[in-house]
């Protein structure tokens, strides 16, 4: 199998997969148990939270480990909103953001908060003159992702702080998949990120939240995690996503080179037939998702079962609903059905590429001869 999903989960690094090793074998403890074991376990997650922090590479915060992305972001929305100050009951976001920002914000728009979900220009880059004009001191929130998980599009998150910031807003970050692809520019107050975009195992993700922005605790229990987030952690996990991280960020030119030189071998071997959706000049370049006319994306997955590839965000996928996302920057059903998604990064090679780009366009010429 060729796998072009690297949007979905990436492969996880043989580095991660030996450190988490011991952690489940030789070393069981509970890392917070006062035991000899329990303290080593311990002071593994700590190595690893320095890790993932450095790996985010923003000064003056804390990281809490979470589950997951999602969890981290429905933390940061909804427990911000029950620490929101007097007067300050307005969410913004945007319109191509995660299930996991739009659906939490949704929800707490059925709640009482005074939510704003901003469009995107046909590029997928939102109008900063539009936020202008939408914010004011009743903004609590500004929910804005870094790079876009369908189409890879980045949006100008630091601009996009300093604008929040000067009517007293806090700015959370999705970073998923810009953690260790693209650099985080300083101006979020929290970021959520995720283990398995950049080759670590699923299931650990961690917010970071900077000091004095931290949302009230997410539950309650034992009062890990800062007495924020309680519940006991996996110190495999844990040391899985910080070796992952550490990894990231030894590897970062090599990495972000690979992924451009992938880019022009995928864009040169699909030709001039596939048209790019979202902006090819601010974006991360291992995501490339393209249409094609008369083409149907799904019968094109079928047609070549042994490349995994998508036609967009995998939580949507199963769900048979056109992409919001594409949809977000005004294209029609039937060119987001023409849609596909191919993503690549640090273990994809050359060859592989170029065989599936070959393979995918004469599926897609093939496509055309079909009556419709
Ligand atoms: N945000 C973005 C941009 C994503 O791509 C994803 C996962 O697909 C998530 C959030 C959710 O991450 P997790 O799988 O850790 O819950």
């Amino acid at each position: 199998m060729i796998y072009l999903d690297y949007q979905a989960t990436t492969p996880v690094a043989p580095e991660a997969i030996e450190a988490m090793r011991p952690w489940n074998e030789e070393n069981f403890a509970n890392p917070h148990s006062p035991s000899r074991w329990g303290r080593e376990a311990d002071a593994a997650i700590e190595v690893a939270r320095k890790q993932v922090d450095k790996v985010i590479g923003l000064k003056g915060g804390n990281v809490a480990f979470t589950g997951t992305a999602t969890e981290a972001l429905n933390w940061a929305l909804k427990v911000t909103v029950e620490k929101a100050p007097n007067g300050r009951n307005r969410i913004i976001t945007v319109a191509t953001e995660h299930a996991a920002v739009l659906d939490t914000c949704t929800w707490l728009a059925e709640r009482g908060i005074d939510l704003t979900i901003l469009p995107v220009q046909r590029d997928g880059i939102l109008d900063l003159e539009l936020l202008y004009r939408e914010l004011d001191e009743r903004v609590l929130l500004v929910a804005v992702m870094l790079v876009n998980n369908e189409i890879g599009v980045l949006q100008p998150i630091d601009a996009i702080a300093e604008m929040a910031h000067k009517v007293g807003a806090l700015i959370l970050c999705d970073a998923v998949q810009a953690l260790g692809r693209c650099e985080i520019a300083e101006g979020p107050d929290l970021v959520a990120v995720s283990a398995h975009k950049i080759h670590g195992p699923k299931g650990v993700g961690a917010l970071w939240m900077k000091k004095g922005s931290e949302p009230a605790p997410f539950n309650h229990g034992g009062g890990q995690e800062q007495g924020l987030r309680s519940g006991t952690l996996s110190p495999a996990l844990c040391v899985g996503f910080g070796t992952a991280a550490k990894i990231a960020c030894d590897r970062a030119t090599r990495d972000f080179d690979h992924v451009l030189k992938l880019w022009s071998i995928a864009t040169r071997a699909l030709g001039p037939d596939w048209i790019i959706n979202g902006s090819t000049r601010h974006r991360y370049f291992g995501n490339l998702n393209i249409r094609r006319d008369g083409v149907d994306g799904a019968r094109l997955i079928a047609d070549c079962r042994d490349i995994a590839f998508s036609l967009g965000s995998a939580c949507a996928s199963g769900s048979g609903r056109p992409s919001h996302i594409l949809k977000a920057l005004g294209l029609d059903y039937r060119q987001a059905r023409s849609s596909i998604r191919l993503g690549f990064g640090r273990y994809t090679t050359r060859d592989e590429l170029l065989d599936a780009c070959e393979r995918i366009a004469a599926a897609a010429h093939a496509q055309e001869k079909l009556p419709a």
